[in-house]
């Protein structure tokens, strides 16, 4: 088995790993790049490998960052079937029509060149072969593969691959522990090499145990004060968890006063869909409620605005209110007009639950800027800012290392993606002292025989 770091490795965006076992060629993951400089230019470019000789791909989770790029294998001749979970299928479908429009609207803006278009997102649509955990899957006389729950987003996983005599597993993204509606992440399996992330090798998050009560507290304080609270969240997955969370404070622990919540995100609600439809991917909680005929995505109060004249009657119901929109990081998406509403104002609140990478506006303001500049226009931030970190996705530096070793027999060799250089190194360190494996961070480009 041959497997080549095309993507993620020395960064966190851009996941992509060729996989060649005798004549079958694949792809696990096929992301953007995203952020850091040159990500466009690296998006555009050629594929290192020939897109017309690939057999499959297989994906970890619908993120944008591990799905992006499969329409772009399209449009350079692909026609291969994508494999995922079935949430993933379902999710990746919608990242890949937002991803499109937001494509077009560049272009109409900046005459900028999209990286595909609607037909080769349609044919990515065809192809996509969905399929249970668990389920054995043959992609050759030479491969065969299996995903298990990462426990990191709705559908996500981590892939156990056997080629010829040799297993590799590839972690797609670890979730954190306890997150809402999603399960566990299942225990790995003895392999000749994992493959895994390590965005939070170096951080230990806050614990996940006082969640909910944060986020109660949030609340309270910020209808004290009378403001607008915006949530902001991304559209898949994390605005599912904190509907989750609203509906377990709303309905069942009464812990809430009665104000208006709206929900401003036109992918976020498209994504509830696809939760709705899969409900045997559910954790325990998520299924009890389930079960007892408790819709978790909607409760009292709740007030869906799916078009643009819906969410325009936001701005006329009086405060107190709360606002989930996207995007969590504050770049794009509904939440902007909010902002530049709310931001100045001393009695409303703005809520940070995600991750804010280097240079986003959500980070700017998470570092007390006291002015920001939207759409061109000078904002003040008077308002209260408070964050969540607790909500995070990734499992952190502990829980990356106990996963790594939780077989039966730890990994033969470990190598480590989707990590910045600086938390690479520690991790690797740290890993070899504690689980006494043989780790190192991938470089770009390199090729790892097994
Ligand atoms: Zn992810």
């Amino acid at each position: 088995m041959r497997i080549q770091f095309l993507g993620a490795a020395g960064e966190v965006t851009g996941s992509c790993y060729l996989v060649a076992v005798r004549e079958t060629k694949f792809l696990v993951d096929c992301g953007l790049f995203q952020g850091m400089q040159l990500a466009d230019q690296r998006c555009h470019a050629q594929f290192a490998f020939d897109p017309t000789r690939l057999d499959a791909v297989v994906l970890t989770h619908a993120h944008i960052d591990h799905c992006g790029r499969v329409p772009q294998l399209f449009a350079r001749g692909f026609r291969g079937p994508v494999y995922a979970t079935e949430p993933t299928a379902a999710l990746a479908k919608l990242q890949w029509d937002d991803a499109l429009s937001l494509m077009e609207e560049k272009q109409k803006r900046e005459n900028h060149l999209p990286l595909y278009g609607a037909t080769d997102v349609e044919r990515a649509k065809h192809s996509l072969v969905g399929l249970p955990y668990g389920h054995r899957q043959k992609m050759s006389g030479d491969v065969d593969f299996i995903f298990h729950d990462a426990g990191h987003i709705f559908g996500s996983a981590w892939v156990e691959v056997r080629g010829g005599e040799r297993v590799a597993v590839f972690s797609g993204d670890i979730g954190n522990d306890n997150v809402p509606i999603v399960r566990e992440t299942e225990q790995i399996v003895a392999c000749d090499v994992l493959v895994t992330e390590a965005t939070y090798g170096d951080r230990t998050h806050s614990s996940t145990a006082t969640r909910r009560e944060d986020l109660r507290r949030v609340i309270l304080d910020a209808v004290k004060r009378g403001g607008a609270l915006m949530i902001a969240a991304f559209s898949l997955e994390r605005t599912q968890e904190i509907l989750f969370e609203l509906n377990q404070l709303i309905e069942h622990e009464r812990a809430l006063p009665r104000v208006p919540i709206f929900l401003d995100s036109p992918l976020a609600i498209r994504a509830n869909a696809v939760f709705r439809k899969f409900t045997s991917y559910y954790d325990e909680a998520a299924a009890a409620a389930w079960r007892a005929g408790d819709d978790f995505l909607d409760f009292p109060g709740l007030h869906v605005t799916a078009s643009v004249a819906d969410s325009k009657l936001i701005n006329t119901t009086p405060n107190p209110k709360i606002i989930i929109a996207g995007s969590g990081m504050l770049v794009g998406g509904r939440i902007t007009h909010h902002l530049m509403r709310y931001l100045p104002d001393l009695h409303s609140t703005l809520l940070l639950v995600s991750y804010q990478a280097e240079g986003t506006l959500g980070r700017k303001i998470k570092d007390r800027a006291h002015s920001v500049m939207i759409n061109g226009e000078h904002i003040l931030v008077r308002c209260v800012v408070e964050k969540i970190d607790s909500y995070s996705a990734h499992g952190d530096q502990e829980k990356l290392l106990r996963w790594m070793v939780s077989g039966k027999e730890p990994p033969k060799q470990v190598v480590v993606v989707h990590s910045d250089p600086p938390a690479a190194t520690e991790f690797c360190a740290i890993a070899r002292t504690r689980n006494h494996v043989n780790i190192e961070a991938a470089m770009s480009g390199q090729i790892l025989e097994i």
